[in-house]
Parts: structure tokens; sequence; C-alpha cells
């Protein structure tokens, strides 16, 4: 017989460790999809609560109260405010920082007021003991009245405690209030339950407040009308509860915690943000971090990247000389095999790039650097706050843009999304990394530093400069009531924990691959098709034409390219690219790479090995390509450059316009930023192009 699972949502502030619980208590058992409708990223594990007792657990958005001010915290109110929402949980673990507790515990004093089972996880221990921050734990769970259990999330101490509290809690149900709302607005709450058809204060205030119910815009009229009987304020209301919420807060924190003194802590954190967001050495740190992440991207990833070269060559001679010549052969060396090492190859320098950024994040780095680049970017009409998505747009466009629902103001939203794909992400590293190889020699180096990391370097922060230049632009067309403020905290600084990296890595690694990747295989068989057939009787025609010719394979193989569906659609679309230096078997990976940028390497590799000898890297197959018209070279500097500049700024990805028009509600911003993306890439590698050659 198989038990019913425990619903489980856990919930906290952001930075107060839910993540790594999450981590903790469910392992690899994750699933990540997304809210029904919405593009908010929900993730939800298994965890065994004891031998035959298992729970789905829910990790929540990090929600400070149950007044959400971002979409996100809107989610996770939802969950806990919607008995009808399929999420609703059995039980609600609230995660706290131990060393910010009075603010941890406002959000679970809401939840104790729903009338909901909950168990209090008190985290980061360790960190508010060294701080000389001491709770009474039993103290605080007497007098809030839910379980309260110590743990390190991070060491994964105490979460068997927690495991027992949880099971011990869904099976008591004694609800005490926390805070007696009802004191205050007796009147509109009463009537209010009556509407609800149920009794329960604080949901009703929180309808009030909210004029919905349940999360949901209905009965609006009648939460009105009573609003306007009792003359009941939402926003008014909202204040006044959470100040008289806080005060008895306080008084329960401060019966919980002694605090005494311990030398030396304070002032680690003090001096290093004293260098760290310093007004000059704050930003000459961050540079220099910039830096070394494209100094390692580039050279360290060098050794796994030729590793997988060499493999992928290996197996491809191997598959081609074990499997009987013929269309399989073919399609599984030149299709199958040449799309997937275009994209396996790149892993290396993925997971480099997300190692930093998650290993920054975790330090509580990347905080200072919104606090130090708050002032600079509001400059530009985006805040602080932006930092993260367009860092994170450096990996991927389509997680970064999610992001930027942290930002309150619509204006500085609305511009963070649309400038962040000019960030080079992950996908355009494949084409720089490529096209850099070709046009830039390897030999040209100053101490550690070599020329193609530069330029490397150069490009993103090309891309960077593109997106503050745009987003400058916009602050002056886009209008705006509201005022923006500017709030983020500090978290202390940590010592990264590696496993918390590594699921990242893990993660992103996987998303990549098996997103990308499925697109890109699926796209490589495509092509092959097209390249590999002709409409009427063309190959037939070309066979015959050089039949009694001698070493005629190279020609063959050329003209049946040419002459093939992939030719015809390239060569259609010649006349267009032909000024930025391209030709039709370019044009041929350009149209592919609107689905996704990435592509272009197997499309090239795919294009490129038709006649060509398909076991060569791709990168000597493109070497040895001529121009016909000068027999030399065919990638100059000239056309590597107004290359990459296009694959920089043109909107080439499929994935990222579905979530800004998700993000932003219509078809209205996609197709703006389709479009100025797109004129930008044609006009500056048209410039490029005719500079340089
Ligand atoms: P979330 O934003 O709430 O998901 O927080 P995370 O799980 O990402 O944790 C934020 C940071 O706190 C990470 O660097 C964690 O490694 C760290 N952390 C989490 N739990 C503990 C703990 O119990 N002790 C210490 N010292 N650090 C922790």
């Amino acid at each position: 017989m198989t038990k019913e699972r425990i619903k489980i949502a856990l919930a906290g502030n952001p930075n107060s460790g839910k993540s790594t619980l999450f981590n903790a208590l469910t392992g690899l058992r994750q699933k990540v999809g997304n809210y029904p409708g919405i593009t908010v990223e929900k993730k939800t594990g298994i965890c065994n609560l004891d031998e035959d007792i298992k729970a789905e657990i829910i990790d929540l958005p990090g929600t400070y109260s149950l007044y959400p001010k971002s979409i996100d915290e809107r989610v996770a109110q939802q969950v806990i405010c919607n008995k009808d929402n399929q999420a609703y949980p059995d039980i609600t673990v609230v995660v706290a920082d131990a060393t910010n507790l009075r603010r941890s515990v406002f959000l679970i004093t809401q939840i104790i007021d729903l009338k909901m089972n909950v168990v209090l996880a008190l985290n980061m221990i360790d960190l508010s003991i060294s701080k000389g921050v001491i709770i009474d734990v039993k103290k605080l769970s007497d007098q809030l009245k839910i379980p309260v259990i110590a743990i390190n999330a991070r060491k994964q101490e105490g979460i068997k405690n927690l495991k027992k509290a949880i099971l011990k809690a869904t099976s008591e149900n004694t609800f005490e209030d926390f805070f007696s709302v009802k004191m205050l607005f007796k009147n509109p709450i009463e009537d209010t339950n009556k509407l609800r058809g149920a009794n329960n204060d604080y949901a009703s205030f929180l309808a009030l407040c909210m004029q919905e119910m349940s999360g949901e815009r209905k009965n609006r009229e009648e939460l009105h009308a009573i609003s306007k009987k009792h003359r009941f304020n939402p926003s008014r209301a909202q204040a006044q509860e959470t100040i008289k919420r806080y005060k008895k807060i306080d008084v329960v924190v401060d019966n919980c915690i002694t605090v005494v003194k311990v030398k030396g802590n304070r002032s680690i954190t003090k001096w290093l943000d004293d260098i760290l967001i310093h007004p000059i050495f704050g930003y000459v740190f961050f540079l220099s971090v910039l830096f070394l992440i494209f100094q390692a991207m580039f050279s360290w990833s060098a050794y796994p990247m030729d590793l997988i070269d060499s493999w992928f060559t290996n197996l491809s001679i191997w598959v081609a000389n074990t499997l009987p010549a013929g269309v399989l052969n073919d399609l599984i060396v030149k299709g199958i095999l040449a799309g997937l090492g275009g994209i396996i190859i790149f892993v290396p320098q993925i997971a480099f790039l997300f190692a930093f950024i998650a290993f920054l994040e975790d330090t509580g780095y990347m905080a200072r650097v919104g606090f130090i680049t708050d002032k600079l970017l509001r400059g530009f009409g985006l805040n602080g706050r932006s930092i993260i998505p367009l860092l994170s747009g450096a990996a991927c466009a389509v997680p970064a843009i999610m992001t930027a629902r942290t930002i309150s103001s619509w204006k500085e939203r609305m511009i963070t999304i649309m400038v962040t794909p000019l960030m080079s992400c992950s996908a355009r590293l494949p084409v720089y990394t490529l096209i850099i190889a070709m046009i830039i020699p390897t030999e040209q180096s100053w101490g550690p530093f070599n020329l193609q990391g530069l330029v490397m370097m150069a490009f993103y922060l090309l891309g960077f400069l593109a997106a503050l230049g745009t987003a400058f632009i916009m602050k002056f067309i886009l209008k705006a009531k509201e005022r923006s403020f500017y709030i983020m905290e500090m978290p202390s600084y940590k010592i990264p924990d590696w496993r918390g990296v590594i699921y990242t890595i893990v993660e992103k690694v996987k998303v990549f691959l098996f997103d990308a990747g499925k697109v890109i295989i699926a796209i490589s068989i495509v092509l092959w098709a097209l390249s590999s057939y002709a409409p009427g009787n063309k190959f037939k025609e070309i066979e015959n034409k050089w039949a009694d010719i001698e070493n005629a394979e190279v020609h063959i193989a050329a003209e049946k390219l040419e002459s093939s569906y992939a030719g015809i659609i390239g060569k259609s679309i010649e006349p267009a690219i032909k000024p930025l230096g391209f030709d039709w078997k370019i044009g041929i990976a350009l149209i592919t790479s609107f689905a996704a940028r990435e592509v272009f390497v197997g499309t090239m590799s795919t294009i490129y090995s038709v006649g060509d000898n398909s076991t060569q890297s791709i990168r000597e197959r493109l070497e040895s390509v001529k121009n016909p018209d000068t027999g030399k070279a065919f990638f100059t500097t000239a056309v590597g450059i107004s290359l990459m500049l296009f694959y920089a700024f043109a909107m080439q990805c499929m994935s990222t316009l579905a979530i800004v028009r998700r993000e932003t509600n219509s078809w209205k911003w996609p197709v703006i930023q389709f479009l100025y993306m797109g004129v930008l890439a044609y006009i500056s590698s048209f410039i490029a192009y005719q500079l340089l050659s």
C-alpha cells in the first residue's frame, strides 16, 4: 500500500538558506518546473521523513512577508494563502536566518495567524553563535507556540530533529494566534469572515488588504463594499498592522536573545567592506574579478575542451569506418555527431562561468557589486538590482530576465529586460571561441594574459556597453510615474559552500545540454537533410557531368551543396548579407541560429563537413576554406569581426523572446527587442566589414 505523501512548503526570506536546506532534504531528487501560467521557477523534491513516510517539498521563492511586493513574493503568498492552490501545503517550514531573527520572525507570525501547521527551522545557528547572538530556542518555541528547531543547513546538522518535528506537527492541530488583528479591525473582519464562509480572522484581513480572495481576483466588489462600509483603508491598515506586529515581535525576540561580546568577527566584514565597496578600489577589485573570470574561461578550459574535441574526432572516425557506408553512416557522422560535438565542447566554459557566478553570489560579494554599481547604473535608467540580471545574462538571458522580477520599479524592470540579451550569453561563447581561434594568433601573449582572452573580454565588455547605451536611450523613451528606490541587504561574508556551487553547475550544464541540445540535434538533422538533398535530378546531373573526370569528388560535393535545398536558401539571402562579408554558407548558419545562437557551430560544422574530410576538427575545416574570388583564406579578420559583431547584437534566441513575452505579458516588447537588436547587428557588422576589408 502506498502512503499519501505529505506536502511541505519551504518558505523564508531571501538568503536565509532555504535552497541549502532544500538540497539537504532532497539531495538529487529534485525537479525544476514552472508555476502554471507564469515563469516563476518551481522547485520540488522528494524527502524521506522516516522509513515509510515520504514528503513532497516545494521550495517557495524567497519572501519577507505575505504582503507581496514582487512577482516572486506573490507566488509564495498565493501558495500559502490559497487553500484551493494545487501546491497548498500540509505544513510550512519557515527557514529563518538566526543572525537576523527579528526580520525572519515577521513572516512566520503571519503564517501562524493563518492557522497553518508550521515549523520554524532556525538556520545559520553557527554564524549567530560566532557573532555572539545566543538564541534560547526553547523559549522562542514557547512564545511562538510552534516547534522551533536549530539547524545548520550547510553542515546538515539538526536535519533529523527537523524531520521529527515536521512529522509531529502534521498530526497536531492546535492553532493559537500570535497577534490578534481582530482587536484592530473587528467589524470589517467579521463581515469578511461571513463572506468567505470561514472563521479565519487573519485570512480575512489579508483578503481585505489585498482586495482579493485566496490569491484570486474574485469577490472584489464585495470586499470593496465591506471596506467602504467600515472605512477600511487597505494600505493604512496594512501599515498599522505591521507596526503593531513588529512591536510584539520585538518583545519576543528581546526575551529570547542574549548578545555577548565577541572580538574580531565584525571587524573582518567591516575591513573587507572598506575595500570592496570603496568608490575606487571597489571598482578596481570588481574589474579584476571579471578579468580573472574571462582568463579562466578562455585559458583554463582549453585543456578539457581539447580533450573533448579529440574524443569526438576519434569517435567520428570510428563510426565512419565501422558502419557500412550509406545514408545512416552519413546521418550519424555528418548530422548527429557533428552537431553534438559542436555543443558538448563548450560545457567546460559554461561550467567555469557558472562556478564563478555561484561562488560570487555565495560569498556575499554579489550584493556588494549591486551596491557599488547602483549609482552608475542609475544614470542609465537601471538600478543596483539590475546587476544580477545583467551579470547572469553573461550566462543565459532566460533565467537572467526572470531574476529581473525583484526590481520593483516598472520602468527599471522593463529596461533591464530589454537590454539583458545584449550581454554576451554562453550561447555566443561557442561562436566567439571558434572565430577568435581562427583569426587571433595563439602565440600573442603578455605574461599570463593572452590576446585571445583579451579579445574575448573586449566582446563581453562590448555587450555590456551596448546594454548600457540602449538603456540610456530607453530611459528617455519610457515614461513612468513611480519613483524608484534601492534596498538590498548586505549579507555577511561567507566561505562558499562547495556543494551548493556544484549543484548550480550541474543544474545549469544540464539545462544547457538538454534544452539547447534538443534544438541543436534537431536542427543539425534537418540541416544535414537540406544539404544532402536537392530538388529534381540535380545531384544526378552533377554526377554525370563529372563522371569521366578523375579526382572530382571535391568538385562534385561543392556543386551538390550549392544546388541542395540548403544552398538555395542560403543563396536567396546572400545579396542581403554580402555587404557584411558573409557568403551563402554563413547565410544558412545565420538562418538556423535564429532558433538559438549556439546552433551556428553545429551548422558550420555540418555544412563544411559535406564533401570535406568530415573527421577534421571544425576549426581546421573552416581554416581551410578558401575565398573563390581571391584564392586566400575565406575567414579573414574582417569577416570574423563582422560575424562576431552580428552575433553580439542580433536577437537570435527563441527562448529569450518567449520569456520576454511571458514576463511582459505582451508581444510588443519582444517584437521591439527583435527589431532594434537586428538593426544594431546589421549596421555594426556592415561598418566593421567595410572598414576592415
Ligand atoms: P536562499 O536564498 O534562502 O535559498 O539561501 P541559500 O541556500 O542560497 O544560502 C545562502 C548562503 O548561506 C549560502 O552561501 C549558503 O551556503 C549559506 N548557508 C546556508 N545555511 C547555512 C548555515 O547553516 N550556516 C552557514 N554558515 N551558512 C549557511
